[in-house]
C-alpha cells in the first residue's frame, strides 16, 4: 500500500472514496465493500466516516484499522464534536500508535441527538494546527486534510469559507477536499482563489453519486452544508423515470464530474454516494475516456444558485457599509492601544500602570467579583458576552464567538445553509464578522490564528486575565492540550446563566450545594460536586448538557 501523501504528491490524479461506516451499516459489511475497493488501482484511499449528517456511527479507527488489514489505506474522520480536546487528544496517539497517519481534520455536523446543547471545545482550524504540533514534535508522519465548501452563494459566507481554508492551510493542512455541490463554476472559483495566492496544496473535489431521493433531501439544506439545487432536482425526477431508475444518468455525470476536475487542475477526486466497486471502476474509466473534451461537458455541470454571489463572476450583493458598533470600537482601540479588544500588543507606561492596578484588584476576591460582574452585564447587551474569561472580541470584528453554538472561534463550519446557521435559527455570527472585516477593508486581518480558550477562565474577568497574562488569544496562545486546566468543565447547566457565568469556583460550589440538596430529598443523582464532569470524559456528556464557556 502506498502511503496517501506520496500518491498526492506524485501529482498523479487521485481517487479516494467515501467509507459511511454509519450504524445502519453492519461492520462486516463496510470491511467487505473495503475489500472490493482495496482492488481497484486507482483509488489511494477510503475516507472513514462514522458520523455522517450528525449521527453516530461505528469507531472509526477500528473500522480503519480493519480496512487496511484489507488492503485499503484508511483516511480517518476526526471531527470536534462532542470531544474536548484531552478525548482528542487520547484519539491522536491512538492513531500514532497504530500508524495511521492520514486524518480528515473537520468540525463535523451538530449531534443530532443533542437538544440545544453539545460540547465543541476545538474548532478545525485548532484541530489542524494540534496535529501538525504533534507531527513536528513526535516526527510522526500525519497527513491532514480539511474541508472547504466552495457551494455557498450568500456572499460573506464564502468569502470565509476561502479565508478559513487559508487558516486551515497555514495551520498545517496538507490537502483539501470539497463540500459536495454540482456547480463547475464554483470548482474553478476556488481553484483561482488558490492560484492567484500561489496556494499549491492539493484540493480533491467531492463528486457525489446523486440520486433523486437524496438530491431531494440536498434541495432543503440536509445533510448540513450540502444543497442541490431546484433545477438539480428536476433534472433527476426526470431520470428517475428510465427503466434503471436513473442509474446510468446519475454515473455519467459523476464520471463528467471528474473529467472536469481533472480539466480544471484539481488534485483529484472525492468519490461518495456509492459504495459499489463495479461502479465505482466505471466512473473512474468513463471519465479518462471524457477528459479530453472537459470543456465541452463544462455547461452540464451549472447548478448553482441563480441570485448566488460568484467572487469572479456575478456579485448581485452589495459590498458591505461601515456600521456604528465596530466604527466606534475601532476608534478607541486606535485612541487607546493598550485597551484589551486593540490589536496593539505594545508595552506602555498606561498599560504597565493598569497592569498593577489589577494586580491589586486581583488580590481582592471581593473587589474582583465585582469587577468581573461590571465587565460581563456591561458587554452582555451589546456583544451577547458568555463570560469565557478569554476574549477576543478585537479579533473578531466586534462579534463574540461564544454566541456561535459551536463555538467556533476562526470561521465558520460548513454547515451553514445560505447564510443562515446550522443549530439555530439565526444569521450566522460568522457572515457579520465577514460583513465588518469587508467594509472596513481588514479582511487579511481575519486570517490571525485565534488558539482555544482556557476554559478554566469562565466566569472570571476577562480584562483582569488580559493584563495579567492569564487568557488564551492571538499571538500568546497558552499550553492547554495536556494540562488538566483547558477542556474546562462540562456542566448539566442548560440554560441556568448563574451557573454559565458564575466560574468555576463559585459553580461548583452552587452545584454541590444543590446535589446535595437535591440528594436528601431522593437518593442517587450526580453526587456532590462530582456532578461537575469532564467534557467526553466518562462518554456520556454530549447531550443535553452545555461545555462551560
Ligand atoms: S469575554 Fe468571551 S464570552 Fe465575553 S464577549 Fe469576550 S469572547 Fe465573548
Amino acid at each position: 500500500m502506498k502511503p496517501l501523501a506520496e500518491r498526492v504528491q506524485s501529482g498523479q490524479f487521485v481517487y479516494m472514496t467515501e467509507l459511511v461506516a454509519s450504524g445502519l451499516k453492519r461492520e462486516a459489511q463496510v470491511l467487505e465493500i473495503a475489500s472490493k475497493l482495496a482492488m481497484i488501482p486507482e483509488i489511494a484511499a477510503g475516507s472513514i466516516t462514522s458520523y455522517a449528517g450528525g449521527q453516530l456511527g461505528q469507531d472509526s479507527i477500528r473500522v480503519g484499522t480493519a480496512v487496511r488489514a484489507r488492503g485499503l489505506v484508511p483516511n480517518v474522520h476526526l471531527t470536534c464534536v462532542s470531544q474536548d480536546r484531552q478525548t482528542i487528544d487520547k484519539t491522536l496517539v491512538q492513531l500514532q500508535a497504530l500508524e495511521m497517519h492520514n486524518i480528515f481534520s473537520i468540525s463535523g455536523d451538530w449531534p443530532k441527538a443533542a437538544q440545544k446543547t453539545a460540547v465543541f471545545d476545538i474548532d478545525s482550524v485548532q484541530l489542524a494546527a494540534h496535529i501538525a504540533d504533534l507531527r513536528a514534535r513526535t516526527g510522526t508522519p500525519f497527513f491532514i486534510s480539511c474541508a472547504v465548501s466552495p457551494f455557498k452563494y450568500q456572499r460573506e459566507d464564502l468569502l470565509y469559507q476561502y479565508v478559513k481554508l487559508e487558516k486551515k492551510i497555514a495551520a498545517g493542512a496538507d490537502m483539501a477536499i470539497t463540500q459536495v455541490g454540482w456547480d463547475a463554476t464554483k470548482f474553478v472559483e476556488l481553484k483561482t482563489y488558490l492560484d492567484e495566492r500561489g496556494i499549491k496544496t492539493p484540493v480533491l473535489g467531492n463528486v457525489y453519486v446523486l440520486s433523486r431521493r437524496a438530491a431531494e433531501r440536498m434541495n432543503t439544506g440536509n445533510p448540513p452544508g450540502c444543497w442541490a439545487s431546484d433545477e438539480l432536482v428536476a433534472v433527476l425526477r426526470k431520470e428517475s423515470e428510465a427503466p434503471d431508475g436513473g442509474l446510468q444518468a446519475r454515473l455519467e455525470r459523476a464520471a463528467k464530474s471528474v473529467a472536469i476536475l481533472k480539466g480544471i487542475g484539481y488534485a483529484g477526486a472525492y468519490l461518495g454516494g456509492t459504495h459499489d466497486a463495479r461502479q465505482l471502476t466505471w466512473i473512474i474509466r468513463r471519465a479518462q475516456e471524457l477528459a479530453p473534451k472537459w470543456e465541452e461537458l463544462f455547461e452540464e455541470l451549472q447548478f448553482g444558485k441563480k441570485d448566488g454571489f460568484y467572487l469572479y463572476q456575478r456579485d448581485p450583493q452589495p459590498k458591505p457599509t461601515r456600521t456604528f458598533l465596530p466604527t466606534v470600537m475601532d476608534a478607541a482601540g486606535k485612541a487607546l492601544p493598550f485597551v484589551p479588544w486593540s490589536k496593539s500588543d505594545r508595552d506602555s507606561l498606561v498599560r504597565s500602570a493598569i497592569q498593577g492596578v489589577f494586580r491589586w484588584l486581583d488580590g481582592r476576591p471581593r473587589l474582583s467579583h465585582w469587577f468581573e460582574r461590571f465587565e460581563y452585564y456591561s458587554k452582555k447587551e451589546v456583544f451577547g458576552c458568555q463570560n469565557c474569561g478569554n476574549c477576543v472580541l478585537g479579533h473578531m470584528e466586534y462579534v463574540c464567538p461564544q454566541t456561535c453554538p459551536k463555538q467556533m472561534r476562526n470561521g465558520p463550519c460548513g454547515g451553514t445553509f445560505h447564510g443562515a446557521c446550522e443549530v439555530i435559527d439565526q444569521e450566522c455570527i460568522w457572515v457579520k464578522v465577514m460583513a465588518r472585516a469587508e467594509a472596513s477593508n481588514t479582511i487579511d486581518q481575519l486570517k490571525v490564528y485565534v488558539p482555544p480558550p482556557d476554559r478554566t477562565l469562565t466566569g472570571t474577568a476577562s480584562w483582569l486575565n488580559f493584563y495579567l497574562g492569564r487568557d488564551s488569544r492571538p499571538g500568546r496562545p497558552k499550553e492547554l492540550w495536556k494540562s488538566g486546566g483547558g477542556p474546562g468543565r462540562t456542566l448539566a447547566i442548560d440554560e441556568d446563566e448563574t451557573l454559565l457565568t458564575a466560574g468555576p469556583p463559585a459553580a461548583d460550589q452552587l452545584l454541590a450545594a444543590r446535589t446535595a440538596k437535591a440528594g436528601a430529598s431522593k437518593a442517587g443523582g450526580a453526587g456532590g460536586a462530582s456532578g461537575v464532569g469532564r467534557a467526553g470524559g466518562a462518554g456520556k456528556t454530549t447531550e443535553g448538557m452545555r461545555q462551560a464557556g
